[in-house]
């Protein structure tokens, strides 16, 4: 085919804002712009939500103590709120508070951790030691030995049901969403934007670029300091009361450092995950391989550090990956080169419970206004420097 034959089979369309990835961060990106009345056009290489990114896996943690550090105090304040707004927005409800535990079982780690971001934060708290842990949570058995923060406001997020509504009511609104629709180029225009996705062109003026852990492969200058990791996670049954009134829980024994416990929930059972599961980086671990004994092993043996009465045959499996960044630390802002160029990477594990507040700070960026949160910690000046 010449090339005069190709421009004319390619269909062409323009838009206001484009999205590249609807995965939780561009999904909240198109809603918040939807919402706000602009046009966008957002695409997904794979079906809207898929189980090949970092979104999937039907719940997410919450939690007001945030020992990543003071930098999230502001965002956290903003998530809580807008999980309320999207509550109230469509009626459901995609928060279930439970509590939240820091466990450790040595003496350094994330109880000191939790503990010094309690005491400045000014969320509610408790410190349990030894015995009071297992006497308030029957389930729970550390030998005696745990020390742990306790944080009221901590629970869980149906996050694939909240992202589903939050693409629907885009949708609603007049956004394009589009899945099967891989990105696979792009180019900066004097005014704007070219995407190349499958047979068409797409022009917009603004882009929104949260391909999760794709992001290096679109935006080259990215690639080494986003690395995705291969994570895995299973759901187990937990059948009673004691195991019903299970807080959310991290916890950091001799051997791992950050295994965490989300209850039974709406009949999905126990769900359990460890932090950055095998440390298995790269683009090698982009593609899903398939969940093996040796990672059913590692979750076998945090269960047994802490839940000795759950049977450790998975109800069923799931594998997803963290994009990591320096720092663990989000990337959010403006291309330093290029302000109308946003990007959208707040992975390394624990970007869920952001999702409403980083989609607000998506649209005022690409609607260039300024966040409520300061983003100057985020920035992608920082990575690149
Ligand atoms: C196992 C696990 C547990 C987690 N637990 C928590 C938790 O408890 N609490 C919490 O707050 N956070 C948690 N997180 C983090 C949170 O889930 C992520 O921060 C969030 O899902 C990141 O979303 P994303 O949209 O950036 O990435 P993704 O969901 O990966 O979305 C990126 C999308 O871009 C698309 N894409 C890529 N390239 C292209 C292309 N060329 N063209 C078109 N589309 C493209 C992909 O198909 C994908 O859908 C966890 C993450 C994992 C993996």
């Amino acid at each position: 085919m010449s090339a005069s034959e190709f421009a004319a089979k390619l269909r062409v369309m323009t838009v206001d804002i484009g999205i590249i990835g609807l995965g939780a961060m561009g999904s909240a990106a198109a809603w918040s712009l939807a919402l706000r009345g602009a046009t966008v056009l957002g695409v997904d290489r794979h079906p809207l939500g898929h189980a090949l990114g970092s979104s999937h896996g039907k719940t997410r943690i919450i939690r007001s103590v945030y020992s990543e550090g003071n930098i999230y105090d502001a965002l956290v304040d903003e998530a809580y709120a807008g999980w309320d707004r999207l509550e109230r927005e469509f009626g459901q409800a995609f928060f279930r508070k439970t509590g939240g535990l820091d466990i450790s079982v040595r003496a350094d780690g994330i109880f000191q951790e939790a503990l010094a971001a309690a005491k400045t934060s000014g969320k509610p708290f408790e410190v349990l030691e030894g015995q009071a842990i297992e006497q308030r949570f029957p389930a729970l058995d550390l030998n005696g030995r745990g020390r742990a923060v306790y944080n009221a406001d901590a629970g869980l997020l149906d996050s694939d049901e909240a992202s589903a509504w939050m693409r629907a009511d885009a949708i609603r609104r007049g956004a394009d969403l589009r899945g099967e629709t891989p990105v696979a180029g792009w180019q900066r225009v004097s005014d704007g934007f070219i995407l190349k996705a499958g047979d068409e062109e797409i022009t917009c003026r603004k882009l929104i670029m949260a391909a999760g852990a794709w992001c290096g492969a679109l935006v080259p200058a990215l690639q080494p300091v986003l690395v995705p990791e291969r994570q895995v996670i299973a759901w187990y049954r937990a059948d009673g009361a004691s195991y019903d009134s299970l807080p959310i829980f991290q916890l950091e024994t001799d051997t791992a450092e950050r295994f965490y416990v989300f209850p039974p929930h709406r009949g999905q059972g126990l769900k359990a995950g460890l932090y950055n599961h095998r440390r298995e980086r790269g683009a090698a671990h982009i593609a899903p391989r398939g969940v093996d004994e040796d990672d059913l092993a590692l979750l076998a043996a945090g269960l047994s550090d802490c839940l000795p009465g759950v049977d450790q045959t998975p109800l069923e499996t799931a594998e997803c990956r963290f994009t990591l960044a320096p720092g663990d630390r989000f990337i959010m802002g403006c291309m330093p080169d290029d302000k109308d160029l946003v990007l959208l990477s707040p992975c390394s594990g624990h970007g869920y419970k952001f999702v409403p507040a980083i989609g607000e700070i998506a649209a005022d960026l690409a609607l260039e206004k300024d966040p409520a949160v300061d983003l100057a910690p985020f920035s992608v000046e920082r990575v690149l420097s």
